[in-house]
């Protein structure tokens, strides 16, 4: 290990999959990372991730793979239902679940255990502004009092406050996929066993799946939609969009929406991809969604937050500290894994509602199962001598 590259001070914006994972691999490497983060405390359940590929390597590397494992949703077939709850096919777990699936507080709540001790985290604060010069970057903070960093890595998620302080405005970055998703935790009242139901009509879709060995069940809502006009912090608002948009829906969905008023765990937002012509800009890099989200409907954002933490921080410790070389490394290695993620995204995306549900369409839909989507493997470098 070269000094250089052990006195670095690293800021982290986002405690999620990316920044966590990124603070273990600095530390691994001699650097003990600050996070910090939005949200007051750890968040726990949310929506169900999938791995796919490589991501288990780095996750085996981490030596959390068993530890993954055992939070596995372990879903099996789920069935496709009309107006009236008729099952009339089924749907793979391998189209939903990936290699290995998991809810994403879990994953978060891992990551944080696995770094809470090698890694100074702040929660409940956020970053304001970014100044850089040849020696480092001074930050300051809503709450904390203003610090300067050797480093900023902003893995801030989809509407990164890192990207739009160091590259610009979201609008130039960040496209719309025309889905919707609202996603809220309930009882698992269907008494569904390791399973879920989905119902689809022209422009809309709405599922529900167990979780948490079937004590819990979450559910969805998605819907087809150009841009809309809304306060992304408005919960209650964003509960009234999706409440018009299903208003006349058969199936389970009365009761769901009355679920979903009720939720005090929901999320609301469009599905939507992040393209950079470049990843960093001086001492301030993007790391997982922040920088190169491929959206929901690629399966592979925790697989890209993960693998992109790996490299970015194995290229930090190859190259000593010289984080110029370092980011350019992170990035060519990444860009062209990202960039067949991103296809597969806007694929998804665009054949996500489908008119009339059918034996052929769902064959399309197997068309995602991980063995059929393999993507060009991304070699992983050992930096363990690094
Ligand atoms: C509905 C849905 C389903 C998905 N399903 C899958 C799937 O099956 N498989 C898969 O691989 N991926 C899936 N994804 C994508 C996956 O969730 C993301 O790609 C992954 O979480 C990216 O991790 P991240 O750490 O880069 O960003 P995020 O998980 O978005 O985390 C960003 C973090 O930054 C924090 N933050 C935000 N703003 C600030 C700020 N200003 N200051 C400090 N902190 C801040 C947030 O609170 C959050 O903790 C899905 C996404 C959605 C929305």
């Amino acid at each position: 290990m070269n000094e250089t590259t052990m006195n670095q001070t690293v800021l982290i914006s986002g405690g999620s999959v990316a920044g966590p994972a990124l603070a273990y691999w600095l530390h691994r490497h001699g650097v003990t990372a600050t996070i910090v983060e939005r949200a007051p405390e750890l968040r726990d359940g949310g929506y169900a991730v999938d791995f796919r590929g490589e991501a288990l390597d780095v996750l085996d590397r981490m030596g959390l793979l068993q530890q993954i494992r055992a939070l596995d949703t372990e879903m099996d077939d789920a069935a496709l239902v009309d107006a009236e709850g008729r099952q009339y096919a089924t749907l793979p777990a391998a189209v939903f679940a990936g290699d290995l699936e998991v809810l994403k507080g879990d994953l978060t709540r891992m990551l944080y255990e696995a770094t809470r001790e090698t890694t100074e985290y702040v929660f409940g604060d956020s970053i304001t502004s970014l100044h850089q010069d040849d020696d480092g970057v001074l930050v300051t903070f809503e709450h904390a009092e203003p610090r300067r960093f050797d480093l900023v890595v902003g893995a801030d998620g989809l509407h990164s406050r890192t990207r739009a302080l160091a590259f610009g405005p979201e609008e130039e970055f960040v496209r719309h996929l025309g889905i919707y998703t609202a996603i809220f935790n309930l009882d698992n009242y269907l008494a569904l066993q390791n399973t879920g139901r989905l119902y689809t009509a022209p422009g809309k879709a709405a599922n529900i799946f167990t979780a948490r060995a079937n004590t819990e069940a979450r559910a969805a809502f998605h819907f087809a939609a150009e841009d809309l006009e809304y306060d992304r912090r408005d919960p209650a608002a964003h509960k009234r969009i999706v409440a018009e948009r299903f208003a006349d829906e058969g199936w389970e969905v009365p009761r769901l929406l009355r679920e979903m008023n009720a939720a005090q765990e929901f999320f609301f937002d469009a599905n939507a991809q992040v393209e950079m012509d470049t990843y960093s800009a001086g001492r301030i890099v993007l790391l997982g969604d922040a920088g190169y989200c491929a959206g929901p409907t690629s399966g592979r954002g925790t697989s890209q937050a993960l693998i992109g933490a790996y490299l970015l921080a194995g290229e930090l410790a190859t190259h000593h500290g010289d984080h110029a070389t370092a980011f350019a490394a992170y990035e060519q290695q990444l860009r062209p894994y990202v960039s067949e993620h991103q296809a597969l995204g806007r694929e998804g995306a665009e054949r996500f509602f489908l008119p009339a549900p059918t034996q052929e369409i769902l064959d399309m839909l197997a068309a995602n199962a991980p063995e059929n989507t393999r993507t060009e493997p991304i070699r992983l470098p050992d930096y363990t001598t690094a």
